[in-house]
């Protein structure tokens, strides 16, 4: 059994050790800011704390939950970090520093994409996180650590933060929460509700849950078909929440939110790109007031789908605008750096062997 990282805990959960070890409740405060305000890289260097203080948490918790092993930076500076979990296995970030005008309106705020968990058991046909299938859930200090360690990292805020990276946010609902309570929390990371957008493939019954939920988060469904004919070829959760249901629960969810939801449609050659499909979706996107991101299809090694031309791509974004649907075509940002959230950790654990894709 390995220690806990120090980031796991949090603010009520610290007092309650730091009282069970004897010590002035005032430390909590002390120890909080070293950890998310200064980003502290060691105890050693939290200076106001008793010696004696600094080797009882060094001898309870890992400073941090995971450790940096790799950056990959793109011509964009779009810069994609790997992270090593305790137990070995490893996750992704990418930090795109250029919004791309779609979680916010200013052009320079700094997007943090990160993962939820270690691989993905939904098994979508045309993304890297699932083609190895699921390894586990991260905890809430894996995922707001990942945030941490961006900011430390780069030395700079991180302003948006969207739950697109490896694995299904809505799967782990009750770590993705405890996660969202350090991003959020005035003691912890001070990021507001506003700027984190959840991506989902559409998990029905936590759409309903996490609309009850009192922050105002952000939510976007990653649809990548109009109709269940299309959508289930590429996406198996369709069988079990079919188009329909899904729909019901984002009206269900528009009734408890006010901020208006976004559609991913990734564009695949021949599979979801007809002006039939476009038209549909402009149906579905207007009846629940929603702005629909195109992502043109990012190559993964290993899957033969193809990206439309150019022109394709268009053609379908000018279908919705003229229904009158906001929609922005994605200009693709750390293509050169395998940034379709996943694969960086496939090949890192392809080369370590902890993972085999034969067979
Ligand atoms: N599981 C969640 C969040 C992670 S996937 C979800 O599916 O929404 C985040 C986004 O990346 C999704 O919209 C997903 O469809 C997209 N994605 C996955 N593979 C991709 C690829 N090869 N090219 C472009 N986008 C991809
Ligand atoms: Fe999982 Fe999302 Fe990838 Fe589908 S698109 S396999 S739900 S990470």
């Amino acid at each position: 059994m390995t220690k806990p990282a120090l980031t796991s805990l949090s603010p009520d959960a610290l007092a309650a050790w730091l009282a069970s070890a004897g010590e002035p409740s005032f430390r909590a405060t002390q120890i909080l800011e070293w950890v998310w305000k200064k980003k502290a890289a060691s105890y050693e260097a939290m200076s106001n704390l008793p010696a004696a203080l600094r080797e009882k948490l060094a001898a309870s918790f890992h400073l941090a939950a995971l450790e940096h092993t790799h950056t990959q930076g793109s011509a964009d500076t779009t810069r994609k970090f790997l992270f090593r979990l305790l137990d070995g296995r490893y996750v992704e970030s990418v930090l795109i520093p250029a919004n791309p005008a779609l979680y916010g309106e200013s052009s320079d705020r700094r997007t943090l994409c990160v993962s939820s968990q270690v691989g993905c058991a939904y098994g979508c046909k045309f993304c890297a996180s699932g083609l190895a299938g699921f390894t586990r859930n991260l905890d809430a200090a894996e995922i707001a650590g990942q945030v941490l360690a961006a900011e430390q990292l780069s030395g700079e805020r991180v302003d948006n933060l969207v739950f697109m990276g490896m694995g299904e946010p809505l799967a782990n609902l009750d770590n993705l929460l405890a996660a969202i309570e350090l991003i959020t929390g005035g003691k912890t990371l001070r990021l507001g509700a506003r700027h984190l957008t959840i991506s989902t493939s559409g998990l029905v019954p936590q759409i309903r849950q996490l609309a009850e939920h009192p922050q105002q988060i952000r939510l976007a469904i990653s649809l990548h078909g109009a109709t269940d004919e299309v959508r289930q070829q590429i996406m198996p959760i369709n069988r079990k929440w079919p188009v329909a249901e899904l729909f019901d629960a984002l009206d269900f969810w528009n009734s408890r939110k006010n901020q208006k939801l976004t559609l991913e449609y990734i564009l695949i050659e021949n599979v979801n790109d007809a002006p039939e499909q476009a038209a549909i979706l402009a149906r579905h996107a207007r009846r629940i007031h929603a702005k629909v991101n195109l992502i043109p299809y990012n190559t993964v090694e290993g899957l033969a789908w193809k990206r439309p031309s150019y022109t394709r791509c268009r053609a379908f974004r000018d279908i919705l605008k003229n229904a009158g649907v906001s929609a922005t075509l994605r200009l693709e940002k750390g293509g050169d750096i395998d940034a379709a959230c996943g694969q960086l950790r496939l090949k890192q654990e392809t080369a370590e062997g902890i993972i085999s894709l034969a067979g």
